[in-house]
């Protein structure tokens, strides 16, 4: 998807998007090496910028400012993005082993896994504690802590266990936030308490005297008790059990005690120092073909503590010994600062700063803090503008024809890049066919899949879809492509039998090659298994770009076949998944999507609508199709022209994948969206629908959307009940169904939902009622 067209040579792989590998990544993407593939693999998609976090507690930042995206970080550096955790690695075989996908073959090796909390050494901690660390989930812990707090009316004594900069600070910014939170719910927050409870005999143990009696006084002067000296031996529920002190009763503890590493990392076959992190020399090499950086790593030499700063610090000089690896020339040594510069925030935007013995205090401090943290992190949320590849123009081209061909070097993948309905439409009407009477549907009334009669009870359904890469991974493109083609057999009711595979896969290295085929086709068959379709067959062959299909063969009773004809007047439409992959894969190809939408786009894309299938039969669908390339309007369209019926669609009840509506606001459209668009010529009173925000959305191409169909109103809201429980979270009612009008056009918008919505109410109403109504309604009505 990244149109590499060089072949590849070198895969590196990235563990974990720490702060050394966001800087590895955009060191690569300011200056690549061709042939070179970098493959991130992160548990995280966002990785919290650990100098903002306590800012971020403190509720003085929002998640974006705080937060590095990996998306357009690895569209940048041209690297894929697969969201995973990584279990164990086959160093023999120089393979990261994955939690929920084939392994990765790797030629170079960087880790960068921060560490996890310390609670295994005290009885209890783990069960009972809440663990900072890893500081990438630490946002969620807090938020279900901060709702605690407000069941019981802000009643909280909280503890936090550990007394580093990162304990210190962190209380201090919970403090500030638990306070304001609870007085802002209109409780007391003197009901609330606080203690900072360490092992050692003074708070802040690595820092100089003046740096400590500073927080020694903020932490009084802000009422938090402390308790040094006094290590842990038992968390029990409510209470902390200490060493030669009373136990202190808690109702939340947090727990951020020395950090340990990865337990995975004990069995990986690397080395490892006495407390099992990884032991790197100086050029941060842990073996021949791995490096690591950041809270992962121990020098031999140097103890150094477990701050992001150094993590930081290393990003250029990993960056730099990738590439020296790569094109074989020395290595450079990691010096790591011997006094870094620390700055530590109080939680009411003040800060407390140190170096080299010297101390500072102020809001002016937290002002600079403020802005040292914002310049790093605009260096990775704002990258500079992705080079256009330059592409080889006829010289005899006019300027209509460079235009275009422009337009064409930003075309979508997937179903972005189907043929237009009418180019298709054109293009085969001067088509004729042979005719053969066991060809039930064929071209005559093309529908979503052809119907074909074999001789036996049931007919033959078939159908293909073929698409290039909207993604990079090849393991999630082969279970997009795979869910995709099967839908157009479950949108006519039927169900999946065999599958014929196509595969274009680029030029390369023999290895490279049967690497990316059996990851795209170990996605492919793991979809079409869980779907009882047997893989029977198929054909490969080696072209520029990543491209898959399958050519899809099922079985259906004559009777059962759902025809896009089908919809009758009084039917509600129903749309079982959100729409809006088109515009989100458009602007992720040009690192404009959060990697959270783009992930999220494709939970929904690789979400099979097999079940959805069988629950609206269970309701009584008279008409259903799959919402794909010519967008949500272009296949209602098809169902209405078919039908010969009107429809009315509730702009605001069509759901929407999160981030489509900021990606269209930012004109990002696919290459088709023009050629679908021109169906509004369907759409009534378009003057005043067309400047409705989401309007542009309902001809958003759709990669394996979901199925548009249509029930009894009555059945409506039963059966997208059961379409959530079942996992179809975004499944709404979005339209109705009436009989044909002498309008020209036979989509109206409904801009407010007026008609749905009392439609709906009507439906949903008893039988008793609707007798009540009306004759409440005739007696008004009488003379
Ligand atoms: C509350 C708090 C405040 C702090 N404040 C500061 C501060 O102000 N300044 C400072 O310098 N330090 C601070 N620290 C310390 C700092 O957070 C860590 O030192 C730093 O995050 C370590 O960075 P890292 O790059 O090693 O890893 P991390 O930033 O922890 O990143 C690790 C990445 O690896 C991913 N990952 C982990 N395991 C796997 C796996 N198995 N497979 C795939 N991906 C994986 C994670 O999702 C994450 O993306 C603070 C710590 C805490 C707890």
């Amino acid at each position: 998807m990244n149109g590499v067209s060089q072949p590849i040579v070198k895969d590196v792989v990235l563990v974990g998007a720490g702060h050394s590998h966001v800087t590895v990544l955009r060191r690569f993407g300011m200056d690549p090496i061709p042939g070179v593939r970098f493959t991130l693999i992160s548990r995280e998609l966002h990785t919290p910028y650990s100098g903002m976090l306590p800012g971020l507690i403190a509720g003085h930042y929002g998640f974006d400012d705080a937060h590095i995206d990996t998306g357009p970080l690895a569209r940048f550096a041209g690297a894929r993005l697969y969201q995973d955790e990584v279990v164990a690695l086959d160093l023999a075989g120089r393979r990261v082993i994955c939690r929920d996908r084939p392994p990765v073959p790797y030629d170079l090796l960087s880790l960068n896994i921060g560490s996890t909390p310390n609670t295994g050494s005290v009885p209890g901690a783990s069960e009972h504690a809440i663990p900072v660390k890893p500081i990438d989930g630490f946002l969620g812990r807090f938020e279900a802590l901060k709702a605690r707090v407000l069941a019981r009316k802000g009643r909280t004594r909280l503890a936090l266990v550990g007394a580093g900069a990162g304990g210190v600070e962190l209380l201090l910014s919970v403090e500030h936030r638990l306070r304001r939170e609870v007085t802002r719910a209109g409780f007391d927050a003197a009901a609330l308490s606080f203690a900072l409870v360490s092992d050692v005999a003074e708070i802040l143990p690595s820092f100089p005297a003046a740096f400590r009696a500073r927080f020694q006084r903020i932490l009084a002067a802000r009422g938090i008790a402390v308790f040094s000296g006094v290590p842990v031996t038992r968390v029990e529920p409510g209470r902390l059990l200490l060493d030669g002190h009373a136990p202190v009763e808690v109702d939340e503890i947090l727990w951020t005690t020395q950090a340990a590493p990865a337990q995975w990392l004990a069995k990986s076959g690397l080395p490892l120092d006495a407390r099992g992190f990884l032991a790197v020399d100086d050029t941060l090499r842990a073996a021949v073909d791995v490096f690591a950086a950041g809270d992962t790593i121990a020098f031999a030499t140097r103890d150094l503590p477990k701050s992001g700063v150094y993590a930081v610090r290393a990003g250029p000089v990993l960056a730099d010994n990738i590439r020296r690896t790569l094109t074989g020339r020395p290595l450079r040594r990691f010096r790591p600062q011997g006094e870094a510069l620390y700055l530590v925030s109080t939680g009411d935007r003040y800060a407390v700063g140190t170096r080299n013995g010297l101390v500072v205090e102020g809001a002016w401090v937290w002002r600079w803090k403020d802005w040292i943290d914002r310049r790093f992190m605009r260096r990775f949320n704002e990258l500079p503008a992705m080079a256009a590849p330059p592409a080889a123009v006829s010289p005899a081209a006019d300027q209509q024809a460079l235009k275009d061909i422009s337009a064409i070097a930003m075309r979508c993948g997937g179903c972005g890049a189907k043929v237009g309905a009418s180019v298709l439409s054109r293009a085969l009407g001067a088509i004729e066919p042979a005719v053969r009477s066991d060809v039930v549907v064929g071209l005559d009334a093309p529908d979503d899949a052809a119907l074909v009669d074999v001789g036996g009870d049931r007919l033959s359904l078939q159908t293909v879809d073929y698409f290039r890469a909207i993604v990079d991974d090849p393991y999630t493109l082969g279970k997009i492509a795979a869910n995709h083609s099967l839908s157009d057999v479950y949108a006519m009711g039927g169900e999946p039998q065999t599958a014929l595979a196509i595969a274009t896969v680029p030029y390369g290295l023999e290895a490279k090659v049967e690497a990316d085929l059996s990851a795209m086709m170990a996605g492919a068959n793991e979809v079409l298994r869980e779907a009882g379709c047997a893989l029977v067959g198929g054909h490969t062959s080696e072209g520029a770009e990543l491209a898959l299909g399958f050519a899809i063969n099922g079985l259906i009773t004559r009777a059962a076949a759902l025809r896009k004809g089908g919809l009758r007047p009084g039917d509600a439409l129903i749309l079982t998944k959100p729409i809006g992959t088109g515009t989100l894969l458009a602007a992720d190809m040009r690192g404009k999507a959060k990697a959270r939408w783009v992930m999220a786009a494709i939970a929904h894309m690789i979400q099979s609508n097999g079940q959805a299938a069988d629950i609206l039969r269970r309701h009584g669908v008279h008409a259903a199709t799959d919402v794909t390339g010519f967008g949500l309007i272009g296949h209602l369209v098809e169902m209405v022209r078919a039908s010969n019926v009107d429809v009315t669609v509730a702009i605001d009840r069509v759901p929407l994948l999160d981030g489509a509506r900021e990606t269209m606001a930012l004109g990002i459209f696919s290459s088709m969206q023009p050629q679908n668009v021109r169906l509004r010529r369907a759409v009534r009173e378009l003057d005043t629908v067309a400047r409705h925000p989401r309007y542009p959305l309902l001809f958003d191409p759709q990669t394996s959307g979901g199925l548009l169909a249509a029930v009894p109103l009555g059945e409506a809201e039963r059966c997208v009940a059961a379409l959530r429980a079942a996992g179809y979270a975004g499944a709404d009612v979005i339209g109705l169904v009436s009989e044909r009008s002498g309008a020209l056009e036979p989509v109206t918008l409904d801009l407010t939902g007026e008609r749905l919505a009392a439609a709906l109410a009507q439906a949903a109403r008893p039988p008793q009622d609707d007798l009540k109504h009306g004759l409440a309604f005739a007696l008004s009505k009488a003379p």
